[in-house]
């Protein structure tokens, strides 16, 4: 929507450049012809928003040649291709990802280091996080530090200080893990955090397979078990930023012990380490342990497709109970659940119908996250633009 004309001038200029570079961010370059028609300006005030944009190096612009026909060919208005970035981290037990991470949402370097079986502490996992950010900054081959770092981390976080609550499987409690990057960060480094599941959903609501659908669950799963959730448009996050945890519903009391001290969670029948246990394979499990159990699956390998298929029925209980709470559109299964959904697809549907009220001839849409494994990173990216992206006059200072 664009400013009311009753705005301060300034504060409509800022609305309308923040509204300019979200289209370009989301869809990549596009001509000041289709900016004009989507934000419903005149041509005039297109161009100086655009020109604003190209002065603050935020996007960068070229004339495409061979318009010989009717009229001038439309400038294209893209991502500066010396534009800032922002690095992305995912911390899981068995691993951290970083990424640099361009507007647009272009890879431009990125490492993995394996971490686990074992925890590790807060503090090793910063020190993996400086030293994995200073290395895909220089790979950027950009003189500029990342504008903000965005971490995804597998437990509950308070979004305004990066406090961590909780992180069950990484085994942290209590941990002011954002002052603790703050501090090992070269000074003036940005640091955002915020919970898998919830970034995983944010990333692909905002541009990859759950764009345009207000109600959807994005269910991650990996060594534990979480739910990001999108009602009417919106992230629910719950009064303390809980909401979605459900790694953490007990089906079976006297079922299998989980890291959070409870026996017989959800996640102890449907992340990782079940999958690896009923193929009687050794635990805890790692991210070459589970990459192979799946390459076997694939290939028939027995142990593997009875693991797959005794795991397929607690997997769509646990959608059952999200539809019968949430009603969404779609569910987004994301980790190790996105290849269940590959090789399981009529089993896990047979126990959503079994366990959730629907209406009748309309089932829940199950499917795979646009980005993979790489919906948290995205997320993590995108909280990290965030800033910028509401306001682009801060690439200014
Ligand atoms: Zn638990």
């Amino acid at each position: 929507m664009v400013a009311s004309p009753a705005a301060r001038p300034d504060a409509i200029r800022r609305h309308n450049l923040a509204l300019v570079l979200g289209h370009i961010h989301r869809d990549g370059a596009l001509t000041r012809a289709e900016l004009t028609q989507r934000l419903r300006v005149s041509r005039s005030t297109m161009g100086a928003l655009v020109a604003d944009l190209l002065e603050l190096g935020l996007v960068g612009e070229v004339v495409p040649n061979g318009g010989s026909s009717v009229g001038r060919p439309s400038h294209v208005v893209g991502p500066h291709d010396r534009g800032p970035y922002v690095v992305a981290v995912d911390i899981d037990v068995t691993h951290v990802v970083t990424a640099a991470i361009g507007l647009g949402g272009d890879v431009l370097a990125r490492q993995l280091v394996p971490t686990g079986p074992a925890a590790s502490e807060p503090e090793t996992a910063a020190r993996i996080v400086v030293e994995s950010v200073e290395r895909v900054s220089r790979a950027t081959g950009r003189s500029a530090p990342p504008l903000t770092v965005g971490v995804s981390v597998p437990g509950t976080v308070d979004l305004e200080s990066g406090h961590i609550a909780v992180a069950p499987n990484l085994e942290w409690h209590d941990i002011a893990f954002g002052a603790l990057l703050t501090d090992a960060l070269p000074e003036h480094t940005r640091v955002r955090i915020g919970n898998d599941a919830d970034l995983a959903v944010f990333a692909e609501h905002l541009r990859g397979a759950a764009r345009g659908f207000d109600d959807v669950v994005y269910l991650l799963g990996r060594t534990g078990v979480g739910a990001g959730i999108v009602v009417d448009g919106r992230p629910l996050r719950g009064y303390d930023g809980y909401a979605g945890e459900i790694g953490h519903n007990v089906i079976d009391s006297s079922g299998p012990p989980c890291h959070c001290g409870k026996h017989g969670c959800t996640e102890t029948y449907i992340g990782e380490g079940a999958l690896l246990a009923r193929a009687g394979r050794p635990l805890p499990p790692t991210d070459e342990a589970v990459s192979r159990f799946f390459t076997d699956a694939r290939s028939g390998d027995a142990s593997a497709v009875g693991a797959v298929r005794d795991v397929a029925e607690p997997l769509g209980r646990t959608i059952g109970t999200l539809v019968n709470t949430l009603n969404p559109q779609r569910v987004l299964l994301g980790g190790t659940l996105s290849h269940m959904l590959d090789l399981a697809r009529p089993e896990i549907e047979a126990a959503v119908s079994h366990y959730a009220v629907e209406t009748p001839g309309r089932s829940v849409e199950l499917i795979q996250p646009a980005f993979g494994t790489d919906s948290p990173l995205l997320g993590a990216a995108e909280l990290a633009f965030a800033d910028l992206l509401s306001d682009p006059l801060i690439a200014g200072g």
